[in-house]
């Protein structure tokens, strides 16, 4: 999502004159969009900026910007932190972030040609309000990197109040962007080449419940699914992140009538304990869970299914752990994102006085992903032997020949051709070998 933002940001620079550049020795405005999910993101993003600062010894007039979940939760505060930063920018207002760095970069430049000191302090600007329809302004793309796989944001924030999450304080209510102009976005994505989306939402399956209508039973979600699988060249269709409130048969049934849609799911768990979903405020049992992923691999046989679990949650018990540990070795998930409980500022959990030690949160973390790793593997060997239909996104920086690509289990596969030719197309790849989690193989000549 962050990434999503980044790109709409980097448009409307790219639409204003100024050229992009990832190296920031070249930048006259640098601008770091934050995640607030762990702490060790806030304080990297903090070192970074800190770091970063050296270049307005070379260059007086540089622009430095936070923008993202830590700006919209810091907010001014972040300029005590940080001296030298001069923009600060939350998650509902990445549209202006364009007018409040050139505004202060061309003073700077006109300062500078009147020769004026350029240390200059008050030009510093925080907006971390709210603005409506704020979803509907992350709709535009960078031209020149255009992945044939590309991110469409369809929503913005989140309504649930999961006790962990610094989501809904730093990203707001739910609100959902209109049908017709996602369409609209898919359509243009398409015409530049795009031949697989991925909608994005906090909690995507919940798109538009709160403004647009059920039609025929179906959510708002699969009216959408249903739009955009209609738009020709768009041949895969992929989303993130669902979660198990609102999963419900029409999205599973889609599957069986949608074969745009993707073989693979996102779907988020937490944990395997009832009690420690309850204490994370998390609305839905073990077993409802576990229910949808078996009603979805009945809907679609190929189905991959990766996850995120978190341990070390406060109060979490062995005997918590290994329901976990259980119900993810039931499932199989083809990957998983283990996270050890991170204490964030302004939820809930933080406050627990029955606060997990780092050593027992590291111990459980290592043994569930030493048996979630060994599942990849084994299900990665099983592949071998076999043809993936796969989109190749293109050669990679060392050897433009060496091309990436991805199957519809969103599994990587690796795979020697020309990238020129060969990017933004689905092709047959017969695997060869797998390095535990790439796949390597070979196009099928037919
Ligand atoms: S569902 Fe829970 S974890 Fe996900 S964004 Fe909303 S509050 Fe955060």
């Amino acid at each position: 999502m962050n990434e999503r933002d980044s790109e709409q940001v980097a448009r409307m620079f790219s639409e204003g004159g100024y050229t992009l550049t990832k190296d920031e020795f070249d930048a006259d405005a640098i601008l770091v969009n934050t995640c607030s999910v762990r702490d060790q993101a806030e304080q990297k993003a903090l070192g970074k900026m800190g770091h970063m600062g050296k270049h307005r010894v070379r260059k007086p007039h540089v622009v430095y910007g936070f923008m993202g979940c830590m700006a919209q939760s810091r907010g001014a505060e972040l300029f005590d932190n940080v001296p030298h930063l001069d923009v600060v920018v939350g998650t509902q207002k990445y549209h202006k972030v364009f007018e409040y760095v050139d505004d202060i970069l061309s003073k700077r430049l006109e300062r500078r040609m009147d020769d004026v000191e350029l240390s200059m302090i008050g030009d510093n600007v925080c907006d971390t309000d709210e603005e409506l329809d704020s979803q509907n302004t992350i709709k535009d793309h960078v031209d020149e990197e255009m992945n044939p796989s590309t991110f469409v944001s369809i929503m913005q924030g989140c309504n649930m109040k999961c006790s962990y999450c610094i989501v809904p304080d730093t990203r707001g209510r739910e609100r959902g962007r209109p049908i017709s102009s996602i369409i609209d976005e898919v359509k243009k994505l398409r015409d530049k080449g795009v031949v697989e989306v991925t909608l994005l939402g906090q909690i995507v399956n919940l798109y538009g419940r709160t403004e647009f209508p059920k039609v025929d039973g179906k959510s708002p979600f699969v009216q959408l699914l249903e739009a955009v699988h209609e738009i020709e060249g768009i041949e895969r269709i992929r989303f993130t992140s669902p979660h198990p409130i609102g999963y419900r048969d029409d999205l599973i049934d889609s599957f069986t009538y949608l074969p745009k849609l993707c073989s693979h799911i996102h779907f988020p768990m937490q944990s395997g304990s009832d009690r420690i979903l309850k204490k994370m405020r998390r609305p839905y049992k073990n077993e409802k869970f576990i229910e949808i992923c078996n009603k979805m691999k009945a809907a679609r046989k190929d189905l991959a299914i990766t996850t995120d679990v978190i341990v070390g949650y406060p109060g979490e018990t062995e005997e918590d752990y290994l329901m976990t540990k259980e119900t993810m070795r039931d499932i199989g998930f083809d990957n998983a994102f283990i996270f050890r409980y991170s204490q964030r500022r302004n939820t809930p959990a933080s406050d627990r006085l029955d606060q997990i030690s780092e050593t027992v949160k590291e111990e459980r973390n290592q043994d569930l992903l030493a048996m979630v790793n060994q599942i990849a593997i084994d299900k990665n060997e099983l592949l071998v032997g076999t043809t993936q239909e796969v989109l190749c996104t293109g050669g990679s920086k060392k050897d433009p020949n060496r091309l990436t690509s991805r199957t519809s289990q969103n599994k990587i596969v690796i795979f020697d051709g020309n990238a020129e030719r060969m990017t933004g197309k689905i092709l047959p790849i017969k695997i060869e070998r797998s390095s535990g989690f790439t796949l390597f193989g070979t196009p099928v000549i037919h």
